[in-house]
């Protein structure tokens, strides 16, 4: 038997026997682009039909299906309902429902081992239109409700609440006398927030866009730093259960992870790690509005020294207050500076160029100058630094190394000519989209 079955011949096999029973299926690669979709798959999303082709991003796929079905008001929101759709395509974990052109579909999702992902829609029934509370939710027993140790929502297809329990009520700060049938959960997020005095907070909310999915797990905040977690089943009638929980103290406990994920642990300034993935992004922005990026490169001189002669203590001591110094002269909000390594710091200025970075370097510089290091150790005098500047704009196919190369190029040299300067050096594209210092 042959071992070696052609990956795209195994997918168009299973596309074509899924069709043999009305499933639908896509296959996208690791990076979203779409592999290969069959015959059902066009017929429960014509909008793709004579569009979608291979190599196509999942994104563009998404514009498609949004375009067709967004009603006017929610156009503005575009944009970001495609970012949390490539994020459900890419966390599903779980079928989830939705409706679509009249279909109720069920989607699964597979990743494979290679990365590419396999999604697969099967029709669950129709949509049946405008019938307000149609026979079947009634049936359930509400009572029930109040035996769910978590908050628990029954919406009627336009996602009007039928029912709730005390737990839910407790979770939305529902007064216990209110009867809530008829709103919205939107309603009751809104109202937390007004009562906050921060409606304008409740509009961040994609509620509307969240509930459609049926199955996918979303977040809903609450004033006072609070977090609710929110999954629903819906039946084909389009009736909603919904359960919520309260998800505060793990958002806490991440929150404060993140934070100590992101952090030096000596300076307080941001880690390496952390300026790595806010340089990486910032590049890219800049890349595409074609804005100023500059970069700092800060490296204490002779601090070998500094811990022989007056020990590690006072080193640390020193590089906290390098820190200090540092943060103190940075004046915009959007600059981040960082301990890139040892006693090397970095300090990133998103819309500056030479001559602001320059500034920049020249106020830390005269900072240290002031600073009181005696109070470090009696016989400590003087730090200094050596500054190397990179400033610019992101040239067309350079990386952020390529930056940070140039910076450091610039800083060798400030060690070079003699220590405690700053010196700058520029990045020029070549011919043919390569880059040189
Ligand atoms: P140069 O002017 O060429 O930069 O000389 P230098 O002595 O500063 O550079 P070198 O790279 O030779 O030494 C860096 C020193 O920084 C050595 C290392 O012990 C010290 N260092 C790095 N991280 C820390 C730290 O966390 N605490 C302390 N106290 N010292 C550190
Ligand atoms: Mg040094
Ligand atoms: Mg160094």
């Amino acid at each position: 038997m042959s071992s070696a079955v052609n990956k795209q011949d195994l997918y168009s096999v299973i596309a074509e026997l899924l069709d043999s029973i009305d499933v639908a299926i896509c296959v996208f690669d690791r990076e979203d682009h779409t592999l290969l979709w069959n015959a059902t798959f066009l017929h429960f999303f014509p909008e793709h039909a004579g569009r979608v082709h291979p190599g196509e991003s999942y994104r563009a796929n998404l514009e498609r299906f949004y375009l067709g079905r967004l009603p006017q008001e929610e156009r503005d929101s575009i944009e970001r309902y495609i970012d949390e759709g490539v994020d459900r395509h890419r966390q599903q974990t779980r079928p989830f429902t939705f409706t679509h052109r009249g279909r109720y579909l069920r989607v699964g999702s597979l990743p494979l081992p290679d990365g590419d992902r396999i999604r697969v829609w099967q029709e669950m029934g129709r949509d049946i239109g405008q019938v307000e509370n149609p026979p079947g939710w009634t049936e359930f027993p509400i009572d029930l409700l109040e035996y769910l140790a978590d908050g628990a929502m029954v919406l009627d297809k336009h996602d009007r609440i039928i029912a709730t329990n005390r737990e839910f009520r407790i979770l939305y700060d529902v007064d216990p006398e209110r009867s809530v049938i008829g709103c919205t959960l939107h309603d009751l997020v809104q109202e937390s927030w007004v009562r906050a005095g921060a409606p304008e907070r409740a509009r961040q909310f994609n509620m509307l866009e969240r509930m459609r999915f049926a199955g996918v797990p979303f977040e809903v905040e609450l004033p006072g730093g609070r977090w609710r977690r929110v999954i629903a089943h819906r039946t084909a009638r389009g009736i909603g259960y919904f359960t919520h929980s309260d998800i505060t103290p793990l958002k806490q406990a991440v929150s404060d992870l993140s934070a100590i994920a992101a952090t030096d642990s000596l300076t307080g300034l941001a880690n390496r790690r952390h300026f790595d993935q806010v340089f990486d992004e910032e590049w890219r922005r800049r890349q595409r509005d074609g804005t100023l990026i500059g970069l700092l490169l800060i490296d204490v001189d002779h601090f070998k020294q500094v811990n022989d002669q007056y020990g590690h203590m006072v080193g640390d001591a020193c590089l906290r207050r390098v820190a200090h110094v540092i943060r103190g002269a940075l004046l915009r909000s959007g600059d981040v500076a960082a301990r890139h390594g040892g006693e090397e710091f970095a300090v990133l200025l998103p819309d500056t160029g030479l001559s602001g970075a320059q500034a920049v370097a020249r106020r830390i510089r005269a900072a240290l100058a002031q600073e009181d290091w005696q109070a470090t150790h009696p016989d400590l005098r003087a730090i200094t630094t050596s500054i190397g500047i990179c400033a610019g704009p992101p040239a067309s196919g350079a990386t952020v190394s390529d930056f940070v190369r140039c910076a450091d190029a610039a800083l060798y040299r400030a060690k070079n000519d003699g220590r405690d300067r700053v010196m700058e050096s520029l990045l020029t594209p070549l011919e043919g989209g390569s880059v040189s210092l």
